[in-house]
């Protein structure tokens, strides 16, 4: 049985071993399957940009550092990171570790892959927990230590511990290029953007088993995350009218053994042309909006999701605390609260009315206003309720279930549909009549 995974868990993606005379490069993942959970959100996440994921164009982006790093690593983080600043229309305000409210917060440390939530996914995570993750084991000097080891009569391949014996006995070696590809990166991710691989027919993967376990050795990737984060083709939309664009900073490296026709793409260190161009037409210094702009709703302040069993009315009633804001276009908004076990499984149901997607589940449709901002249940007197009776699932009585609250868009003009917006669930609570 495949788990829904209906909890945010930390993903660790760890490269393993060495495969070739260098040390491992750790690959990004992005934090989408995170929170994402397949099963949940089954349209394509991936393209070149996530336009339902960008921020405010003009808007200041609140980011800080979790506890770790030293300052000459963040003081590197921060340079590279503001790259991005020169070309699109938004400001990375750097803000000390206290600060209790930030929308980017990032975690420099080892055994946690490189990766970044997508845009405003950051948003789904809470304050106390990383947006984005740097593992500083791959920010090594992999040639420095090479040395050092054949210095000492070591013959390739290297292993990772072998690595992390040497950095033990003589640390602080960066291979600034890597790190600073790393960061930008990661960065571009935090921005909205996605993997340029993933443009469609951009590369004919061959998908065969020593392309799973080359990953799975090198990356420590399950098939579900190979198939993801390698294999995933962005619908045509994402492009956002643009060509595929090898030189992208947003590209993994690929090697001739992995494609069908032998095609090869070098990793690349810079912003290319059609980073600057999309990144700036997605955040235009010029203008006061994005011609790329869609339908979207930002979710903030989002604070208790209270589940209360209504005796009155014979049901549970959900009471979800947040500020939603709308942009100057329109899209049709559910809120959605899906019940799930307490092991984390949907439970499924055939129930004609209270059902999202063969899931137990009630929901509203809201009809918003463009650039509106509306509070939810933050008054004593509610002002959002979303109920399910119990007499339409009386197998329910006294199980434990989990709610899951989600906000989704469809943006009906462009034929995009089911776009998550917002996402929270609830620890097990009883059912009782
Ligand atoms: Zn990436």
């Amino acid at each position: 049985m495949k788990k829904a995974l209906v909890i945010a868990i930390g993903l660790i993606f760890f490269g393993v071993t060495a495969k070739a005379q260098h040390f491992p490069r750790a690959n990004c993942t992005t934090l989408v399957g995170d929170a994402m959970l397949k099963e949940v959100d089954t349209t394509k996440q991936r393209g070149v940009s996530d336009n339902y994921r960008t921020w405010a164009n003009g808007q200041v982006i609140l980011v800080k550092f979790m506890p770790g790093g030293s300052k000459d690593l963040r003081n590197k983080v921060m340079a590279y990171a503001k790259e991005w600043e020169k070309y699109a229309n938004i400001t990375l305000r750097f803000v000390s570790d206290t600060a209790s409210k930030t929308h980017i917060r990032i975690k420099l440390g080892k055994g946690s892959g490189h990766n970044s939530a997508v845009g405003t996914e950051a948003n789904f995570r809470p304050q106390s927990t990383q947006t984005m993750n740097f593992d500083t084991l791959f920010f090594a000097d992999g040639d420095y230590y090479v040395k050092k080891l054949e210095a000492k009569g070591s013959k390739p391949p290297y292993s990772l511990n072998q690595l992390i014996t040497e950095m033990r006995i003589d640390p602080n070696h960066w291979s600034i290029p890597e790190m600073r590809r790393v960061v930008v990166h990661e960065f571009g991710h935090s921005l909205g953007l996605l993997h340029e691989q993933s443009y469609p027919g951009a590369v004919n993967w061959k998908r065969t088993d020593s392309i799973y376990n080359y990953y799975r050795e090198t990356q420590g990737w399950t098939k579900e995350q190979v198939d993801f984060n390698v294999f995933e083709v962005s619908s045509q939309f994402y492009t956002n009218g643009t060509s595929y664009d090898a030189k992208s900073i947003m590209h993994y490296a690929i090697n001739t053994w992995e494609t069908i026709d032998g095609y090869s793409v070098k990793q690349n260190y810079e912003l290319s042309a059609g980073d600057k161009a999309i990144i700036g037409a997605l955040y235009p210094k010029d203008k006061k909006e994005s011609a790329l702009i869609v339908p979207k709703v930002d979710i903030s302040n989002f604070g208790k999701l209270s589940v209360v069993s209504n005796t009155a009315k014979g049901g549970l009633s959900i009471y979800p605390e947040f500020d939603l804001k709308t942009n100057s276009k329109l899209g049709q908004v559910y809120v959605v609260a899906r019940l799930a076990d307490e092991d984390g499984y949907y439970i499924k149901t055939d129930n004609q009315y209270y059902n999202w997607g063969g899931t137990a589940a009630t929901y509203l449709k809201m009809n918003l206003l463009p650039n509106s901002k509306i509070s939810y249940n933050k008054t004593a007197k509610k002002n959002l309720e979303l109920f399910f009776p119990f007499a339409q699932m009386p197998e329910l009585y006294g199980r434990k279930v989990m709610i899951v609250f989600a906000v989704y868009l469809d943006d009906v003009k462009n034929g995009q549909m089911d776009k998550l917006m917002y996402f929270s669930t609830t620890t097990p609570l009883s059912v009782t009549k």
